[in-house]
């Protein structure tokens, strides 16, 4: 598939954050004198489906947060709705709890509920699939059926347990898999497009939108380096 050389729609990769320092970095984004409008990929679902000729905005960003941790519930959800901002929540489903009451935990930390899932979707949220299991997809890459599990088996549980749609993207878990014949392969069967982890200034398609990382410190340069391409 054709690879797109410009720079696409800045998407920003949080995980967890101190709600200070989000806020620092989101006025930094929003502030008049950038003025940059935090939308969610749907809203741009033709532009990420190759057709980059669809209209976008210079001031088109989108905010996707990794792992549905329950601190994003907690510190970060709140400040969002008082500003009507919209957010993408990529969810490894095995990790959120089945059982009413109890919570589970990923990577030390504990995850949202099946409850405030249902919250932020109902708040306009957007929930996409991060697989199952979390695994490594270097570790399965040549299990074609263990890669259609995580990817569709994921996306079928949120939409079962969301009431909802089932999902247009996916999110790579650790951001590894782009790339792979394989892994493209269930993609396309299935019309997903998905989201890796960095960019580097590679060519980009649907199968391989990039993000870029934001370290939670209080510095505005990872922010300045995915609006503009550059480092400062
Ligand atoms: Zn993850």
């Amino acid at each position: 598939m054709q690879l797109f050389q410009a720079k696409p729609i800045p998407i920003l990769m949080y995980h967890q954050c101190s709600p200070t320092i989000f806020q620092q970095q989101l006025s930094w984004l929003i502030d008049p004198s950038r003025g940059y409008v935090p939308i969610t990929l749907h809203e741009r679902i033709k532009y990420f489906e190759n057709l980059v000729s669809e209209p976008f905005n210079e001031t088109d960003i989108i905010l996707t947060f990794d792992d549905a941790f329950q601190s994003f519930f907690n510190d970060i959800y709140p400040i969002l709705k008082r500003l009507h901002i919209s957010a993408t929540i990529c969810v490894p489903t095995n990790f959120i709890s089945s059982e009413p009451n109890t919570r589970c935990s990923w990577n030390g930390s504990p995850t949202m509920t099946w409850e405030e899932l249902r919250i932020l979707k109902d708040d306009g949220f957007e929930i996409i699939p991060h697989s199952l299991s979390h695994v490594s997809f270097n570790a399965i890459e040549n299990d074609k059926t263990k890669l259609r599990n995580e990817i569709i088996g994921s996306r079928d549980v949120l939409a079962e347990k969301l009431g909802d749609e089932p999902a247009a993207f996916f999110c790579f878990p650790y951001g590894a898999g782009w790339g792979k014949t394989i892994v493209e392969e269930v993609l396309a069967e299935e019309r997903l497009s998905a989201l890796r982890a960095e960019y580097k200034g590679e060519g980009w398609n649907r199968f391989r939108i990039p993000r870029w990382n934001i370290s939670c410190q209080p510095s505005f340069a990872d922010l300045f380096e995915a609006v503009s391409g550059y480092s400062c």
